[in-house]
């Protein structure tokens, strides 16, 4: 049960006593913003709990390539988040890129918070809600004319067997990240492994950064399940550490109060936000953003993730926002 740890910051000893050693897989499903973020946490509560003792940083990577075989984003997290600010505070970073160590001079002062400003040069990152176009993850799909088998997603995802990436059960469906019939492709860089539910659940929009940041909510948010099954001693082991290992319990709802959830602990929406809004400019530009950037899927109607994520788009229109939503790049759901 615990094979795949989210994050951790472990006090061990790989060299000497006193070392730390800081494990994190960035998940296919995690953004720059969201895993140098949580990278950052850990190094800061290491450097909390244990102020002086010499830092060693795993980091592993899930998925993220880019159409030539070589890392999408999680080459900055690697090379400039990595190298170029975080090992100052660190005595050895190890990503499957590299390995180096900072020679006896690990600084102790990390900042209280991290801040990551994006840069003015009109690069795109996140969905552009002036425009409601496609935005896929891949940028030069594969030629593909069938899905790619299960074999070869899960391999992407370099998992030994399939599993359901929110909740780890098993069978798994293929589901698109950016539906078929909003212009996805079928390279394999554009599935993802879920299980029946929560694929009936997933977002079908044309946004695949959104998609994996729902996938990453909905991780944190269903996480509690994995434990379910666990040995009361892990169980317990677990609580002493914080990790929420009893399922909150969820009332049942209506579809318009889950969707509210959803822009709250999603897309960062504030109580205020709620009572400023236009309704009425709001459900024109909802309406018009869920014609043309949603699908539908199973036949299901309406979908509480596919409706936020119009409702979170027509906010920024309304408003003349630019750049990326915070749902998707700003925002932190936390665990
Ligand atoms: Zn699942």
């Amino acid at each position: 049960m615990a094979k795949r740890p989210r994050q951790q910051a472990r006090t061990g000893a790989p060299k000497g006593p006193k070392g730390v050693a800081i494990y994190h897989d960035m998940k296919v499903y995690e953004n720059f913003e969201r895993c140098a973020q949580r990278i950052f946490e850990c190094v800061r509560m290491a450097q909390q709990q244990s102020p002086g003792a010499p830092r060693t940083l795993f980091l592993d990577i899930q998925g993220h390539r880019n159409s030539v075989g070589g890392y999408d984003d999680a080459l900055e997290l690697m090379k400039e988040f990595g190298m170029g600010y975080l090992l100052q505070f660190l005595t050895e970073l190890s990503t499957p890129l590299i390995r180096v160590r900072n020679n006896g001079r690990q600084r102790d002062d990390l900042p209280e918070e991290l801040r990551i400003v994006y840069p003015d040069d009109g690069s795109e990152y996140g969905y552009d809600a002036t425009r409601l176009g496609l935005r896929p993850r891949e940028n030069f799909p594969a030629d593909r004319r069938s899905k790619p088998t299960l074999k070869a997603i899960t391999a992407y995802l370099g998992m030994d067997e399939p599993a359901c990436l929110v909740c780890w059960r098993t069978p798994v469906e293929r589901a698109h990240v950016v539906p078929e019939k909003l212009g996805g492709s079928l390279d394999v860089r554009n599935f993802a492994l879920l299980c029946h539910a929560h694929h009936a659940e997933a977002p079908d929009v044309a946004d695949a950064e959104s998609f994996w940041a729902w996938v990453d909510y909905a991780e944190l948010r269903d996480s509690p399940d994995k434990w379910r099954d666990a040995p009361e001693q892990l169980q317990e082991w677990l609580r002493e550490r914080g990790v929420r290992v009893d399922p909150p319990q969820r009332e049942e709802q209506s579809f318009f109060s889950a969707v509210k959830r959803e822009l709250k602990s999603l897309y960062g929406w504030s109580d205020a936000e709620f009572g400023s809004v236009a309704w009425e400019d709001l459900m024109e530009e909802f309406h018009a953003v869920l014609d043309s950037a949603t699908g539908r899927h199973f036949a299901v109607d309406k979908k509480v993730s596919t409706y936020a994520w119009a409702y979170d788009v027509a906010r920024r229109r309304v408003a003349g926002e630019e750049g990326p939503g915070r749902g998707v790049a700003a925002r932190l759901p936390t665990p």
